[in-house]
């Protein structure tokens, strides 16, 4: 785990936030390469599920929602966690979590108490009373939820459908810990598919591959994900099966994302809470009733997170130890980088840049790298995982005839170099 934080670190994927001022505990900020990354990751997963089907709707909710949503959703009421401060040093742990004694001063644990973790701020320019609390979301169903009624008066859709969005979240986490792994501010993924109640089985079935799917498109090691299927007893009074996809994590086997099936509770506590009428009415049958929901839900942040899990790798490639990220195209910061052969060569630099011009105009996620010896720019490219690298030689430039305009490209994985016509290239990346 240190050498993955580290390797976020120095490489500018994920620095500690508001670093310079000592941090903000469970903030995190994602740098120029962690956004890239982060960014290939919700857009893949907003392909799959948003845009490549013709059952899903996609939507982008305000964060500030009126607190009457969070009191129908049960939030205000339920969303806490138990609470132990240690009687000595005052420190406040889970209860849930905590061992007997305090771990930091082995003091005395008080009573616990429960711990609301919703962000409270105020909302207009008003003093500040009960009356102008407002919330940050602590997910972003929520959002779904509120529109579904105006998706549905829009578009008219036939079940099975789904409203899908991704945004971000707070949560004011007792212990944020394990560096994305439980943050206080983090980023969702969340789709509500509205069923039939007598078609929830066939949908959760069809999620539950669908999550999976999901995850091996990133690149999340399959073999390292299991399937928990949460005993009824330990199930919300309203869900009739859920399922916690839990990944091997470096620090243990935790949950990475979850799918439940919902029933009415969601829609029908709206109903009866904002008087708006969020039934729907079934053209095939010619019922009115109130929707069933399945809900996968995924988190950005760990999604990230075991994605670099899976993909960081320590091997030896002629001869010298490297570390490599195994990132697949789709997701990876850069998708190839390219390199004049030499820097002090004007007429091989030259070249360089129109062909990395070219590339960048079809391909975006394109680097320019000159810095070093080619070996070093290499490994470089290796530890940020870049699936290919780019090198124009002097062949490239003629000086063996039937070379001129191929470049050399170089498989991160196997190190191996080909040589590709120019032409070629793009289609070669990506
Ligand atoms: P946990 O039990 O680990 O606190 P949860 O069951 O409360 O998680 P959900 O409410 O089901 O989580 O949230 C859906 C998804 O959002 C989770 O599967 C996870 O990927 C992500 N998530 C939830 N809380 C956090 C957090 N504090 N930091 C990062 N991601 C989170």
């Amino acid at each position: 785990m240190e050498k993955i934080v580290s390797l976020c670190k120095r490489r500018g994927f994920i620095y500690p936030g508001s670093e310079i001022y000592g941090g903000l505990s469970g903030t995190w900020d994602y740098g120029p390469l962690g956004v890239e990354l982060k960014n290939n990751i919700k857009q893949l997963w907003w392909r799959m599920f948003v845009q490549e089907r013709d059952d899903m709707y996609g939507v982008d909710a305000a964060i500030l929602m009126n607190p009457e949503v969070w009191k129908a959703s049960g939030h205000i009421e339920g969303f806490q966690d138990p609470l132990v401060e240690c009687s000595k040093c005052k420190r406040r742990f889970r209860a849930d979590q905590a061992e007997e004694k305090c771990p930091e001063c082995g003091g005395k644990f008080g009573e616990v108490k429960q711990f609301n973790m919703m962000f409270k701020t105020q909302i207009g320019a008003v003093p500040e009373d009960e009356a102008s609390n407002v919330y940050l979301r602590p997910e972003t169903a929520g959002g779904i939820f509120v529109n579904f009624k105006n998706v549905v008066d829009s578009f008219h859709p036939k079940f099975p459908f789904g409203i899908a969005q991704i945004g971000k979240a707070f949560r004011n986490e007792i212990a944020p810990r394990d560096f994305i792994f439980r943050v206080r501010e983090m980023e969702q993924m969340e789709i509500e598919y509205f069923v039939r109640p007598s078609g929830w089985e066939e949908s959760f079935e069809e999620w539950r591959k669908a999550v999976l799917g999901y995850f091996e498109a990133v690149g999340v090691t399959l073999g390292n994900i299991h399937e928990l299927d949460v005993p009824a007893e330990e199930l919300a009074h309203y869900s009739k099966r859920t399922i916690d996809f839990e990944f091997d994590f470096p620090f243990g086997k935790k949950e990475l994302s979850g799918l439940a099936y919902r029933t009415d509770f969601d829609l029908s506590a709206h109903t009866k809470a904002s008087g708006a009428d969020l039934t729907y009415l079934d053209d095939a049958t010619g019922e009115r009733s109130m929707p069933h929901v399945i809900e996968p839900s995924f988190g950005v942040d760990r999604t990230i997170l075991a994605l670099l899990t899976s993909a960081y790798t320590e091997d030896e490639l002629g001869g010298e130890p490297r570390t490599y990220l195994k990132f697949n195209s789709a997701v990876a910061p850069v998708k190839a980088a390219v390199f004049p052969l030499l820097k002090n060569k004007p007429e091989l630099v030259a070249k360089a840049r129109e062909v990395y011009l070219m590339l960048k105009k079809q391909i975006p996620q394109v680097m320019w790298d000159d810095n070093g010896n080619i070996g070093k720019r290499y490994r470089r490219q290796d530890e940020i995982g870049t699936p290919y690298c780019i090198t124009v030689d002097f062949d490239t430039l003629g000086e063996t005839a039937n070379l001129k305009d191929t470049v050399t490209i170089r498989n991160r994985d196997t190190g191996t170099q080909e040589r590709v016509s120019i032409d070629n290239l793009a289609s070669r990346i990506v």
